[in-house]
């Protein structure tokens, strides 16, 4: 099997992923596909390899709202790793790939043998709180351009090459904002030279100016990931407690 392109995955102790490995079932993720609706069973943790999920949280209205996006630097089904089988949010691919998951059956005895895996689990619920917290920040503070800059350079780093496969219906959901709000602020950043756009698709014309014309939130939650793949930062839970 070819190296996981999971961060997570890949983080591990060579010795702790070989055992891993073999009991991760490869899963295709078709675009628009439904993981699990909230209060759902988790089947498992799904360790995303390519494509990226949209966890929404819904409102009285029937609207959903992106609270975040998990790519290849994480996972799907944080809940299990605190103790709670049933998902608080619904859970959707919006960018086609692929991922490795563990049924939630096999979860407890795999993170009683694997320290590392446990350690590095739980600095990434930990980043995932630092992330939602962040965006909550990033939603009060910046402003629609800032914020669908921010958006931009994320899908970047899910997709594959400069093409980034949004449109503009998904990315006034994704921002929790009207659609004509994303118009005008698409075509600043057009003009400004940063993407190009058309028939659902963004291209990034130069990340550069993209990354200058985003708040710093990218940049944080970026680092806050970043963390977890140098295992020198990641403690050990038995010392710090
Ligand atoms: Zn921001």
């Amino acid at each position: 099997m070819s190296p996981p392109r999971n961060r997570l995955l890949a983080a591990l102790p060579p010795v702790e992923l070989a055992t891993l490995l073999p009991m991760l079932d490869a899963m295709e993720l078709a675009q628009h596909q439904v993981l699990h609706h909230r209060e759902d069973p988790i089947a498992g943790l799904l360790f995303i390899e390519s494509g990226c999920v949209s966890l929404l949280a819904s409102l009285e209205d029937g609207e959903g709202v992106e609270a975040t996006v998990v790519g290849h630097e994480g996972l799907v089904g944080v809940p299990l790793l605190l103790g709670e089988a049933r998902a608080e949010l619904h859970a959707v691919v919006r960018m086609p790939g692929c991922g490795l998951h563990l049924r939630a059956g096999l979860l407890n005895g795999t993170m009683e043998r694997l320290p590392g895996l446990r350690r590095l689990l739980t600095c990434y619920v930990l980043a995932r709180h630092g992330h939602a917290t962040q965006l909550a920040a990033c939603n009060v503070r910046h402003g629609i351009v800032q914020r669908l800059a921010r958006t931009l350079l994320t899908a970047h780093d899910h997709a594959d090459g400069q093409m980034v496969p949004m449109t503009h219906e998904i990315l006034a959901m994704s921002l929790g904002v009207r659609r004509a709000g994303v118009t005008v602020a698409a075509r600043q950043l057009h003009l400004s030279g940063c993407i190009n756009y058309g028939a659902g698709r963004i291209a990034i014309a130069d990340r550069s100016r993209l990354k200058a014309a985003a708040c710093e939130c990218h940049g944080v939650i970026q680092a806050a990931y970043a963390r977890l793949r140098r295992t020198e930062d990641v403690p050990e839970l038995e010392a710090a407690g």
